[in-house]
């Protein structure tokens, strides 16, 4: 039986594998293979530049960013299988693990299976995906390619608002694609988005097509109530039209609040089974960031190491 299995790749899982490692607990860590449509290593894996990582003055790339993560914690002796773990039996203790080479149990459990930003799936998205289409303003708005240009994001949530007002900062102008005449976001939010001048509002709207040389320079857009296509000169298109959290596996043996995102316990990551833990992008549909979902993966694995010294 296992001290620790931790589920998922990304920082939070490494960095909650890393301390477990350090402190003798021998870590058995599952890190997927394509589960939640993502390559081993998480959603960093689907970038270009990371400049807002601490210790990489030059900024770093996503894949290199996460092959070092690993690299970290197989050398700190995390025990790492490339299986997507199916589901889990948290009924009972030891809790168990299954996947497509067998059951495994373990004493106490690190949930770190994170996010999966949202696709449009629009005609030229796979072509500019990263080349001016981007699912994070906050990561990536800083990027010389978005300076002073007109930005689109699409949404109508307080995510959309919260990144058309950051992409303000850097933007000549940003257009808020809405497909309804309503905004789902909170009240606040949307004083927020109506009050500043820099940005339009685009109602009804749905964008039908990315078009570009080597990056992205237009979108078309379709005016849903007249039916009427028409093009906007942009420099970036950015989603925030949701994510889903990789929860589905969970089978709601832990509580999930009503977008499928894990409960902890404010200030822990406590989950609502005791022994179950969870950590990083799975548990937080805030801050979603690289150095909050490593945070998190250490006071996972620090909450952990202390349940299992209690349990013996
Ligand atoms: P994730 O990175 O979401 O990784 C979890 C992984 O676990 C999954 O991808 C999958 O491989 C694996 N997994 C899932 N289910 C299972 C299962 N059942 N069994 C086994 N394995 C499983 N943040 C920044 O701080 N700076 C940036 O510049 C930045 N750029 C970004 C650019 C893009 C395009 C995107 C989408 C996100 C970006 N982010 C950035 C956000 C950052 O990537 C996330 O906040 C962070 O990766 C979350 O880490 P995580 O450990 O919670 O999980
Ligand atoms: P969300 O509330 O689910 O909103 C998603 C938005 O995307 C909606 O406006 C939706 O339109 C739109 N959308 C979905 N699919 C689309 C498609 N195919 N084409 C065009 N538009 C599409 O997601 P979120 O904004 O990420 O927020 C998630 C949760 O986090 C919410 O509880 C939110 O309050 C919270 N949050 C809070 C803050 C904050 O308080 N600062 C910041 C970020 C997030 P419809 O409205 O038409 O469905």
């Amino acid at each position: 039986m296992e001290n620790i299995i931790i589920i998922g790749s990304g920082p939070a899982a490494h960095t909650a594998a890393i301390y477990t490692s350090r402190a003798k607990f021998d870590p058995l860590l599952f890190e997927g293979l394509m589960a939640g449509g993502v390559a081993a290593g998480g959603q960093l894996t689907t970038t270009t530049e990371v400049e807002n990582f601490p210790g990489f003055p030059n900024g770093i790339s996503g894949p290199e960013l996460m092959d070092n993560i690993r690299a970290q914690s197989v050398k700190c002796g995390t025990r790492i299988k490339t299986l997507t773990v199916n589901r889990v039996d948290l009924n009972k203790k030891p809790f168990k693990v299954y996947t497509d080479e067998g059951e495994f149990a373990a004493k106490a459990l690190i949930v770190a299976t994170g996010a999966t930003a949202k696709r449009l799936n629009i005609t030229g998205e796979e072509t500019f995906w990263q080349r001016g289409i981007s699912a994070c303003a906050v990561c990536d708005g800083a990027l010389p390619i978005y300076r002073n240009k007109i930005l689109a994001v699409i949404g109508g949530g307080d995510t959309a608002i919260e990144e058309a007002t950051h992409l303000t900062k850097y933007a000549s102008k940003v257009l808020l694609i809405v497909r309804r005449d309503v905004l789902r976001a909170s009240k606040a939010m949307q004083e927020k988005a109506m009050t500043n001048k820099k940005i339009e509002m685009i109602w009804n709207s749905n964008v039908l097509e990315a078009i570009g040389d080597k990056s992205l320079s237009k979108i078309k857009v379709l005016n849903n109530k007249t039916n009427q296509e028409k093009i906007f000169e942009v420099g970036g298109l950015f989603y925030a039209v949701g994510h889903t959290p990789n929860t589905a596996f969970l089978d709601n043996q832990l509580k999930l609040d009503e977008f499928g995102y894990i409960i902890t316990k404010p200030g822990t990551t406590d989950t609502s089974v005791c022994g179950v833990f969870a950590c990083g992008d799975v548990q937080d549909k805030k801050y979603r960031q690289a150095i909050t979902a490593a945070g998190s993966g250490c006071m996972a694995a620090l909450d952990a190491e202390k349940y299992l010294s209690e349990a013996k």
